[in-house]
């Protein structure tokens, strides 16, 4: 679903990514992890072209990322994407925020945009909110709709870039159930996070970033087995946030 082959980038002349390579298959969840600057918000973003990179290819669902002729708009449109700062549009209600994308992007009649909307707000407890604006609403609650909202868009795959760092501790359980849920369903996610509660719940492989490059890619048990191979900034990164 998703593959990057010996990806690089350039930030200027600062080397940013060194020939990453990685894929995460249909329903796969991987989670990305690494010390802060190693390069995992650039990774997940040049998945989706919010940056461009210079070497490599990135493939999602058998489209070519870097092409020429890549239509951005639509490949952007079906890959969920949910940040660190929910970015929520403001000045719109949450059923707002969750069917504009819908009517504007896919061209979704308006009542069926407001249907799908309700049935996604109810899948993350928010049913009684739809009138709100995000102001209105706790951290954790406008990081489920920022979740709900990537969902509308019915896409093939979710990246997230450490959805729950920006919340207050209580707030954290309640955005990772609803990603638990979502990758039991299926869901084919990469998800740049520190919680390695979430990740030995759900992920099937974990990747470790350090200098822009991917130090480990393996499966959860073999990234939290004690085993030999564990490089050793990975066991550094891992005996500070364990
Ligand atoms: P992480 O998400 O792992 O913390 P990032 O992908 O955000 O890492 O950043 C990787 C490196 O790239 C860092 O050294 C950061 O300072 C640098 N960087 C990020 N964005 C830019 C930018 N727009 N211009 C120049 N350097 C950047
Ligand atoms: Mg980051």
């Amino acid at each position: 679903m998703i593959e990057f082959k010996n990806v690089s980038k350039w930030y200027g002349s600062f080397q940013v990514l060194t020939d990453c390579s990685t894929s995460v298959s249909k329903g796969e969840v991987v989670v990305v992890c690494g010390p802060s600057g190693s390069g995992k918000s650039t990774l997940i973003k040049t998945a989706n072209a919010l940056e461009p990179f210079q070497k490599g290819e990135i493939w999602i669902d058998g489209v070519s990322v870097g092409a020429p002729g890549t239509n951005l708009p639509k490949l952007r449109s079906r890959i969920g994407m949910v940040f660190q700062h929910f970015e929520l549009f403001p000045h719109l209600s949450v059923m707002r925020n969750l069917s504009l994308a819908q009517i504007k992007v896919l061209g979704r009649k308006e009542s069926d945009a407001l249907e799908r909307g309700r049935k996604l707000l109810e899948r993350v407890g928010l049913s009684a909110h739809a009138e709100k604006f995000p102001g209105q609403l706790s951290g954790g609650q406008q990081q489920r709709v920022a979740i709900a909202r990537a969902l509308a868009m019915d896409p093939v795959a979710m990246l997230f870039d450490e959805p729950t760092s920006a919340l207050d501790p209580e707030m954290v359980n309640e955005v990772l159930d609803v990603m638990v849920d979502l990758a039991k369903e299926g869901m084919t996610m990469m998800v740049v996070t520190h919680e390695m509660g979430f990740a030995r719940k759900v992920a099937d492989r974990v990747i470790f970033m350090d200098a822009g490059a991917i130090v480990e890619d393996c499966s959860k048990e073999e990234f939290f087995g004690n085993t030999e191979a564990r490089s050793d900034r990975a066991k550094l990164f891992l005996s500070k946030i364990l």
